[in-house]
């Protein structure tokens, strides 16, 4: 155990791109004022029902303080410092997220390399991922402390049985968005997260508080999210943004790959209506969405 933790620990700090700080200034930002504090567990059954059924996908290694977004934030900070930017080089977009990193101790991590064995096969020592695709949701909840409490949680409620079934490690995502559009990075974006059966060794998640009906997503989710692509296509070589919904007819796809056979979830989240407008906001990015068939495969 110790030599495992050791190891996903080196793997995950050799990366240049995942310096050891400590969390931006998202840490300390205060929950959003207007969820209702009474519907905090009702709301976090929702978001974890959704998310468990998901699909059991898994966590990122490493240990320690996640990595800040300091790293991807040079160019806009350092420029007002000296003013002495290359003249060449245009800076990389600022993070637009704040932090509010959920748990993932050395349990979770451990829990993580377990499932990536089961379902991606090999041997993975950790819990990296090299994201080509970003997979849109919604929590199917209203409630984002809620939801982030649900994810918090390392292991996998024993009540999703279908899910408990396929791993321990509890559902999550790299990225949720509440409903006035604040973007909360819940973990570095290249650490596996369990949120989209098949992919989620390549896949960065964007969880959206709402669901689609009582709380549907709001055109500052819309924009959030457009905003998060973008930002997240200039900073790795991202191919596709999908939605959940559409995930189901990328099977086909080389991205895909799941070891389980007859594993599989279909679900309806965020909706076709949702992704129409976020990639009307990002059609300049040329991002590839599901073939043609996207929603009629079983
Ligand atoms: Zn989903």
């Amino acid at each position: 155990m110790a030599v495992l933790a050791t190891s996903l620990t080196l793997a995950a700090c050799s990366r240049p791109n995942e310096p050891p700080g400590a969390a931006n200034d998202g840490s300390s930002r205060a929950p959003s004022a207007d969820q209702p504090p009474g519907e905090g567990a009702e709301a976090a059954a929702e978001a974890a029902q959704e998310a468990a059924e998901e699909d059991p996908t898994a966590a990122p290694a490493a240990s320690g303080a996640p990595a800040g977004s300091s790293e991807t934030a040079d160019g806009s900070e350092g420029d007002n410092a000296e003013g002495s930017a290359d003249a060449g080089a245009p800076a990389p977009p600022a993070p637009p997220y704040v932090d509010r990193l959920i748990n993932y101790d050395d349990a979770r991590r451990a829990l993580t390399v377990e499932y990536r064995r089961l379902h991606e096969g090999g041997d993975p020592q950790d819990v990296l991922i090299e994201p080509r695709l970003v997979v849109l949701h919604h929590t199917g909840g209203s409630s984002v402390d809620a939801a982030w409490r649900y994810f918090n949680r390392p292991k996998i409620e024993s009540g999703r049985k279908t899910l408990a079934k396929a791993g321990d490690v509890n559902v999550g995502a790299q990225f949720l968005v509440d409903r006035d559009g604040t973007i909360f990075r819940l973990m570095p974006e290249n650490w596996h997260a369990r949120h989209c059966v098949g992919f989620n060794h390549l896949a960065i998640g964007v969880e959206n508080v709402g669901d689609g009906k009582e709380h549907p997503l709001t055109d500052a989710q819309v924009e959030a999210n457009a905003t998060l692509v973008r930002y997240l296509a200039a900073t790795y070589p991202i191919t596709h943004v999908i939605g959940h919904n559409e995930a189901n007819s990328m099977r086909e796809h080389p991205y895909f790959h799941e070891e389980v056979a007859g594993y599989r979830t279909r679900k309806g989240d965020p909706g076709p209506a949702f992704m129409t407008a976020v990639r009307a906001r990002i059609q300049d990015l040329e991002l590839a969405g599901p073939p043609e068939t996207a929603g009629k495969r079983p």
